[in-house]
């Protein structure tokens, strides 16, 4: 096994045991990450919901039909996308997660983002965005905007949730998308 491989094991079997957090007591099971480990381009979301934690696999609901659907009209799929949350565990009827808890999940991200070298992360909503690409980010004003942070290319679009609950959003949601993959291919990434 190379080294890489190794640090893909170990980080997922900490992660899966994790009791750093309450959220460890209500889970059903840790959700790791899904998609391709080679991928240059990672979307970010917040944290399992019901069907997340049932399953052990990040946007496999309702929103995740919504984001398969989104990803596969600009040519996104899990081979050359991963996909992960902020989170890794569900808090309790997807309240928002709380501050410590982020605190206390957030080097799993790290790591995770460390292993792949994204060129491009996609944050889904605004409490991906505000963790990663800035603490006031307002994402009515911001989704679509590029920030460029170390060799990574970041910017955010709303949450899939947010367009079932919101669907006027929808063609801005495309727009966004959209951009990813012209973004993508002025890197050549994809
Ligand atoms: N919402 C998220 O932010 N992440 C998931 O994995 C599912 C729903």
């Amino acid at each position: 096994m190379d080294s890489i491989e190794e640090s893909w094991r170990e980080l997922e079997k900490a992660c899966l045991g994790c009791e750093k957090c309450g959220l460890h007591e209500t889970r059903t099971k840790v959700v790791f990450g899904k998609g391709s480990r080679e991928a240059k381009i990672m979307l970010v979301g917040e944290a399992p919901g019901e069907s997340e934690d049932r399953e052990g696999l990040p946007f496999v609901g309702r929103a995740g039909k919504l984001l398969d659907l989104y990803m596969g009209y600009v040519d996104l799929s899990l081979e050359n996308v991963y996909i992960a949350n902020i989170l890794k565990c569900r808090p309790p009827k997807n309240r928002d997660p709380e501050e410590a808890e982020k605190d206390s999940c957030i080097d799993y991200l790290r790591l995770q983002t460390k292993l792949i070298a994204p060129k491009i992360i996609v944050c889904l909503g605004r409490i991906a965005a505000m963790r990663i690409i800035k603490p006031e980010f307002k994402i009515t004003a911001e989704h679509g905007a590029w920030f460029k942070k170390g060799d990574i290319w970041m910017t955010a679009i709303y949450h899939p949730s947010a367009l079932l609950r919101d669907p006027p959003k929808k063609a801005e949601a495309l727009a966004d998308f959209k951009e990813v993959r012209k973004k993508a291919a002025e890197l050549g990434i994809l």
